[in-house]
């Protein structure tokens, strides 16, 4: 495949007349150019656990510490030592694995406590755990939407949930675009079984909210279901934490919310929180939570780690001062952080090579971040993902401000314009 260069990682998905181990060369010589510039940052090893500073082994060079942008631990509750205890004990008393899927011997009394802490902290009723967050959304959705049924997704939803819309029919929205949604909503009336409308509270990859009192009202307008994946969100937003929902005070109006344990509340694991007979309902009826074996016991932490939100506020509130702090002095620079208002913090370059020279550079002083490009964001919206966590010290944000400001002198960032990605090709 020639002109690798302009290539992302959707090219190769399904390359025509190709089987799988040609498809594999193909991708091998693109990781391999990638590497060639030093642009390749993707799966680097770590040596030491999820925190503010990480130590790595660069595929092209010796270990070194970093200041880490890449851990959704907002709170720093992996590292706690009650969070830590709980899974220690759970596993001297069952064990390191649930052995079987939920339905046939997997459930035990510490899955019923992480689905009644989970659904509390919400102030609901019912939830019910999935092994990953991932599947909370892809199987809770494909157990609840068929052929006659119709998703409505915002463009910048989650991988997950679209994975979920696949045994269904989908139609999607510009992200945020709420006479787009009304549109699709006023236009599909009548015509399909259940209409289900999914947005994300806190948007993975630019960190920006959704406007969930008006998508909210429009579902109601136009009798469609509404869920909200929180997985960004709960736990970090809202005065209590309880997520985007808490802003608008509408936690109570929503058909259905999900998230995940791997982000604030330490673990791994996602969960699905509804009224009573649906949680039922999905507990036999969703494929992946029939089929497949439960969370281990060290899941036994995430209690813990919901409580802690409560009894330790401090940690929210540092995370917030950290994100102020930090957006502030990037928007001081002259860098595109777009519309975050999360502990998600991008830099947009424009253009997916010059957010991987960004991250190159960075990793030169000493600071490791993602860059996202096609299909993730659009190439004309490349940018470099940072999220912040509570644990992170005034010391390592003034590196990573100072890293950027030294990275921005060498790409001139600021003046984006000179390097945006042709608008023609960008998708
Ligand atoms: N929803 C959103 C919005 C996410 O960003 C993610 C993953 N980061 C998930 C769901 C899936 O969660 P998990 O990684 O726990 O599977």
């Amino acid at each position: 495949m020639d002109n690798l260069i302009n290539k992302t990682f959707k090219d190769f998905e399904n390359i025509p007349g190709m089987g799988p181990y040609e498809r594999a060369a193909e991708w091998s010589a693109y990781v391999a150019d990638w590497r060639s510039r030093g642009h390749w940052n993707y799966r680097q090893m770590a040596f030491s656990g999820c925190g503010p500073r990480v130590e790595l082994r660069l595929d092209w060079g010796s270990k070194r510490d970093y200041v880490s942008l890449v851990s959704n631990d907002y709170l720093g509750f992996t590292q706690h030592p009650k969070v830590k205890a709980a899974a220690i004990a759970a596993i001297e008393k069952y064990g390191t694995g649930a052995g079987a899927s939920p339905a046939i011997g997997g459930h035990y009394d510490f899955h019923a406590e992480i689905e009644r802490e989970i659904a509390a902290f919400l102030g609901w009723e019912s939830a019910l755990v999935f092994t990953t967050g991932y599947t909370a959304n892809s199987a809770m959705l494909q157990c609840l939407l068929k052929k006659d049924d119709l998703a409505i997704f915002d463009s910048a939803i989650h991988a997950s949930v679209q994975e979920g819309g696949l045994l269904t029919n989908v139609k999607t929205f510009p992200h945020n675009d709420l006479m787009a949604l009304e549109h699709v909503l006023r236009n599909s009336e009548d015509k399909y079984r259940t209409r289900l409308v999914v947005v994300d509270g806190v948007y993975s990859q630019d960190g920006d909210l959704a406007p969930l009192d008006r998508i909210i009202a429009l579902c109601k307008l136009y009798n469609a279901m509404i869920v909200v994946d929180d997985a960004h969100g709960t736990g970090v937003i809202g005065e209590r934490g309880r997520g985007v929902l808490e802003l608008y005070d509408l936690l109570q109006e929503v058909d259905i919310i999900t998230g995940s344990f791997s982000k604030t509340f330490a673990h791994v694991g996602g969960y699905v929180v509804a009224k009573p007979e649906l949680v039922e309902y999905l507990k036999f009826h969703s494929r992946q939570h029939i089929f497949s074996a439960t969370l281990p016991p060290a899941a036994a932490c995430i209690p813990v780690a919901i409580r802690l939100v409560d009894s330790e506020p401090q940690w929210m509130l540092q995370l917030w001062e950290n994100v102020t702090y930090f957006r502030n002095g990037l928007v001081e620079l002259g860098l595109d952080v777009g519309n975050t208002q999360s502990a998600i913090i991008p830099v947009k370059t424009g253009d997916p090579l010059v957010a991987a020279e960004a991250t190159k550079l960075l990793l030169e002083a000493g600071v490791y971040a993602n860059q996202i490009g096609y299909p993730a964001v659009s190439k004309k919206d490349a940018r470099v993902r940072q999220s912040l966590m509570a644990t992170h010290t005034r010391e390592d944000l003034d590196q990573v401000l100072n890293a950027w400001e030294w990275v921005n002198s060498k790409l001139k960032l600021n003046k984006r314009e000179e390097y945006a990605y042709d608008k023609k090709e960008g998708t």
